[in-house]
Order: C-alpha cells, then sequence, then structure tokens
C-alpha cells in the first residue's frame, strides 16, 4: 500500500480504505513525509489536487503519535484547546475540511473534531469549544470573535494549517489570521496551501512559515 509506504498508522490506512483510495496524489507523496518530519510546508496546489488529506492525514497521524499520557490530561481539562486548526475562507470549506476529518480519522478513537464558523449561533460552538478537543476548523473572522472572549485557547496548539491562504487574503482576513497565529505557540508547525505564494500570500509565509519545504504541483 503506498499510503502505508508514507508512513501513515494503520487506524488511518484504514479510513483511506473505506474511502476507495488506493494511490496518493502527487501532493500528498511529497506533502506528508515532509509534514511527518515535522518540517513547516508552502504548498502551492489547487482543488482538486488532493490538498486535503495533504494536510489531514500528518495533522491526524500526529494525533494517533500523541495518544497516550498528554491526551488523558486532555481527557481532564488539564491541556486546554486544540492540537490542530485548520483555517479556512469560507463556511462551506470548513465544512469540506471537517467532513475530510471525520471520514480519514473515522477509525481513531474518540477522534474530536468541531468547526467554527460564521453565520450560525454560538450556542453550539462555545459547548464544542469547552470541551476536549484535537482538531478545530473555522473561518478567521468567528475564531477571532471566540479568542476575544476567551472561549477559544490556541495556547497548546502543535499545527497551524492555512486552507486557501490566497483566498482568505482577498477576503480581508490578514488581520484576523495574523492575530489568530499570535495566539499560538512561536514552536508550532506551520502548514499553508494555496494556489499562489506572490505578492501578500508571499509575505504572510515569510511571517508564519520558518525554513517551509516548497512544494509545487
Ligand atoms: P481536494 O483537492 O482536497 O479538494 O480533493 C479533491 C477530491 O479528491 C476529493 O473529492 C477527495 O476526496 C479526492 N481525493 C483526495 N485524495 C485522493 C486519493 N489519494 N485518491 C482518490 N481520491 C482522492
Amino acid at each position: 500500500n503506498a499510503f502505508a509506504a508514507l508512513g501513515l498508522s494503520p487506524s488511518l490506512l484504514r479510513g483511506l480504505q473505506d474511502s476507495g483510495y488506493t494511490q496518493p496524489t502527487d501532493v500528498q507523496v511529497r506533502a506528508i513525509p515532509a509534514a511527518m518530519a515535522g518540517r513547516d510546508l508552502r504548498v502551492a496546489s489547487s482543488t482538486g489536487s488532493g490538498k486535503t488529506a495533504a494536510f489531514m492525514l500528518p495533522a491526524l497521524q500526529r494525533i494517533v503519535a500523541a495518544r497516550g499520557d498528554n491526551n488523558k490530561r486532555r481527557e481532564k481539562g488539564k491541556v486546554a484547546g486544540p492540537r490542530v486548526l485548520v483555517l479556512a475562507p469560507t463556511r462551506e470549506l470548513a465544512m469540506q475540511v471537517a467532513k475530510a476529518a471525520d471520514t480519514y480519522g473515522r477509525h481513531l478513537q474518540g477522534l474530536r473534531v468541531a468547526t467554527v464558523v460564521g453565520g450560525v449561533p454560538y450556542g453550539y460552538q462555545l459547548k464544542a469549544l469547552k470541551g476536549p478537543l484535537d482538531v478545530l476548523i473555522a473561518t478567521p473572522g468567528r475564531l477571532l470573535d471566540h479568542l476575544g472572549t476567551g472561549a477559544a485557547v490556541l495556547s497548546n496548539l502543535e499545527v497551524l494549517v492555512l486552507d486557501e491562504a490566497d483566498r482568505m487574503l482577498d477576503m480581508g482576513f490578514i488581520d484576523d489570521i495574523e492575530a489568530i497565529a499570535a495566539a499560538t505557540p512561536e514552536n508550532r508547525q506551520t502548514l499553508m496551501f494555496s494556489a499562489t505564494f506572490a505578492g501578500h500570500v508571499g509575505r504572510l509565509a515569510e511571517q508564519l512559515t520558518h525554513e517551509a519545504e516548497l512544494i509545487e504541483v
């Protein structure tokens, strides 16, 4: 199995098998091992390339690897907030990413995925943010609201993913993204996906990624 050769755990391989995936796409072949090695990434790829799995699989693999003591501490509420945060430009894309997390992670016991997007009531989101959480998928504006009230905590974040970073900047989210990134640990891993890294996206990449591997597909 070509996915096994990338180093993914059996529980993730089962999720991929359920999805009917037999071969990783180009972006997956290049991004998954680099992300699993802990590298920051700047990935120039478009929708349809399989980019969602390219960041979600290594992110979930990190959660599998971390299960144990630390996970028990999270259960007891001693470690707050998600390990993985995915920022996406729109509610629709955030929902797609959440669905991918649920699909690939369906055999990871007790995986907790929450979505925080604009245009929907706060109540359910507040409840989701309060509980133990592995993966948070959010649009920048609403997440910033929750950071402001203290409902969202990002001080234990391990991986920050920016999906469709160019679209987020086109939509005017630069200040929100900078404020969100500032609430995360400096030593986090940052995976940036964008159709282009020219102009303001390139400047944001300079700011948020360190010695990033450049992947163009
Ligand atoms: P994305 O570029 O992430 O929006 O993915 C585009 C489509 O490709 C989605 O419908 C995925 O479910 C599908 N996909 C992603 N990776 C694979 C793969 N390795 N094999 C087959 N389909 C895939």
